[in-house]
């Protein structure tokens, strides 16, 4: 700063050039160097607590009264006037940055995106339903949805499950309320029930859903697809039931795989079957994943006991019918020669991208 001679007034004037060929010095700098924080150290520098101009301001108070006005007016202009100038350098800083940040980057928006997948594929799951579903069609079913919780009374009272029933254990069931009167169903037959109050006979109906056990291992998960199938009408027998079901096993496995049924038990059917296919692995020799008897458990199936049709309000000395169900997870496993049920529910993209897009 100079050391001004004359009056007070000039002193000041003298000062506010000082101030601004000081800060056109540094503004020169400031273009090799440009950064927003060069310009804030600037700001602090002029216009700061301690700045130089903060500094002029305070000399004002020792000036005459008289000179006070137009030597406070110069001050002020100088402000206003570094205060504009200092915006405009922010302003250019930031934009020097980000230009700055966008070429280190070298980012090039007219390249072709990058994609990890190609194109998508179905889940093993959906495929093999549809492959079902398909096939049902062509026999003249009906594709039909109900609910995934749902009332006791729908996945066990109405389906012969008594309430002291020890195959209700079977089902490891998810209850939903203190009550535990609903829950998660455990089968897709509760969709049977639904169904059938709903619709008068005569009825061919498939229902693929999801349902829920409380059970998890190598060959179980707390949630696995279904799929239910019933038929009603006046002189249904078992020879129907063991026609559809070996239609249905052939579509999907080939035709050269024999079928069989074993008499077991299950409440909804009298009399009740599990139905077994030829192992798909060593065509019926004996292998590992048949445990060498050279069969595959798919399901469950039988006639529909008469006090279902009770529950539900059909006639069952007109009608008879046949249900069964078994697990699509367990059938897209042998059909696609999968090792482990669980690798259908981690998501691995490399393990779902192997399989097509149609079905
Ligand atoms: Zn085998």
């Amino acid at each position: 700063m100079s050391e001004g001679k004359g009056s007070p007034l000039q002193e000041t004037t003298s000062k506010v050039a000082d101030i601004q060929l000081g800060l056109q010095h540094d503004l020169d700098a400031l273009k090799t160097q440009l950064s927003p924080r060069a310009v804030e150290d600037l700001k602090v520098k002029y216009l700061g607590r301690k700045g130089q101009v903060t500094a002029l301001m305070e000399t004002l108070k020792s000036l005459p009264k008289e000179e006070k006005p137009a030597a406070g007016k110069i001050i002020n202009e100088l402000r206003q006037k570094l205060e504009g100038e200092l915006e405009i350098w922010r302003q250019k800083a930031e934009d020097h940055a980000l230009e700055q940040s966008l070429t280190q980057h070298k980012l090039d928006i007219s390249l072709p995106v990058q994609t990890t997948t190609g194109q998508g594929s179905l889940h093993p799951v959906t495929l093999m339903r549809r492959v079902l579903l398909a096939e049902f069609r062509r026999l003249g079913f009906t594709v039909y949805d109900g609910p995934e919780v749902d009332l006791d009374f729908y996945n066990f009272s109405a389906l012969n499950f008594k309430d002291d029933h020890p195959a209700r254990d079977m089902q490891d069931t998810f209850f939903i309320g203190e009550r535990a009167k609903t829950i998660l169903r455990t089968h897709t037959s509760n969709i049977q029930i639904h169904a059938m109050m709903v619709e008068q006979a005569p009825l061919r109906i498939v229902a693929p859903g999801r349902t829920y056990r409380c059970d998890s291992d190598l060959t179980h998960t707390p949630m696995f697809h279904q799929i239910e199938g019933f038929v009603v009408d006046e002189g249904i027998d078992m020879g129907d039931m063991k026609g559809v079901i070996d239609r249905f096993l052939k579509a999907v496995f080939g035709q050269d795989l024999a079928t069989r049924l074993r008499p077991s038990f299950f409440p909804f059917v009298e009399p009740g079957a599990e139905f077994d296919l030829q192992c798909v692995a060593c065509r019926g020799k004996g292998c590992r994943i048949c445990k060498q008897t050279g069969w595959l458990e798919l399901g469950g199936l039988g006639m529909i006991h008469p006090n279902v049709f009770e529950a539900v309000g059909y006639d069952s000395d007109r009608y008879t019918g046949f249900a069964f169900g078994f697990g699509i997870d367990r059938i897209a496993m042998l059909r696609y020669g999968l090792a482990d049920l669980r690798q259908l529910f981690e998501g691995n993209q490399q393990f779902l991208g192997q399989f097509p897009i149609h079905p």
